[in-house]
């Protein structure tokens, strides 16, 4: 197998270590190298709330969830947004390179007891350009809760400024199982202000869903 972003033939003499533990196998796609280029976030130092790297106490962003009101939803990230993540979600996102959907799914670990692992849908629009939802395609290892639609909005987020973000409406309905585990943990590849995740946790409260609330993002 060779990595999925320099092509080089990867290593595999961990693979009886891995083997042996009885873990779940997930393969890792990338080389040592490769990965190296990507920043993970501390958990000791990063934001209470959102994740954010380096952010020991609760950051602006989250103070402003909290200003207006909201109950804070606390995220944890697995990597910081640095110019070769940006480059890579370029690839995956911006020209649908799809093969990069497994590039961290060795990385991407879950508890799955008594937990919905609920993703945030593509709008249909995107789906329909892109032809995968990018979100399902990372955490696509793990069992996932579609338990959120999403509708058009107007402008695509990447195209917003800040302001425009933050302004975005409600575009998720949830549609809840019967029965419902006590945890759910909301999937998304990125964290920019937060807007997204906070209308997904409306959504599921809406629907009537009182459990605990918490998210994963691949950035922050
Ligand atoms: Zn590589
Ligand atoms: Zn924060």
């Amino acid at each position: 197998m060779n990595c999925l972003l320099c092509q080089q033939p990867l290593r595999s003499d961990w693979a009886l270590a891995q083997l042996l533990s009885f873990k779940p196998l997930t393969l890792s796609r990338l080389c040592a190298q490769c990965l190296a280029q990507f920043t993970p976030i501390a958990a000791a130092t990063a934001c209470p709330g959102c994740g954010r790297a380096h952010s020991p106490k609760l950051c602006a962003d989250c103070q402003r969830w909290r200003q207006q009101g909201y109950a804070l939803l606390h995220n944890r990230a697995w990597f910081s947004y640095t110019p070769a993540m940006k480059a890579f979600i370029q690839q995956y996102k911006g020209l649908g390179d799809y093969r990069l959907h497994e590039a961290f799914a060795d990385q991407l670990q879950l508890p799955t007891r008594r937990t919905a692992l609920v993703p945030l849908p593509s709008e249909p629009g995107h789906y329909a350009r892109r032809g995968f939802d990018p979100v399902i395609g990372l955490f696509g290892h793990l069992p996932l809760a579609l338990w959120l639609k999403k509708a058009d909005t107007a402008m695509p987020q990447a195209q917003k400024d800040r302001q425009g973000r933050l302004q975005t409406p409600q575009s998720f309905t949830a549609h809840l199982p019967a029965k419902l585990p006590p945890h759910v943990i909301l999937l998304d590849d990125l964290y920019t202000t937060g807007r997204t995740l906070y209308h997904a946790q409306a959504a599921l409260r809406q629907a009537g869903y009182q459990g605990t609330i918490t998210a994963r993002t691949l950035i922050r």
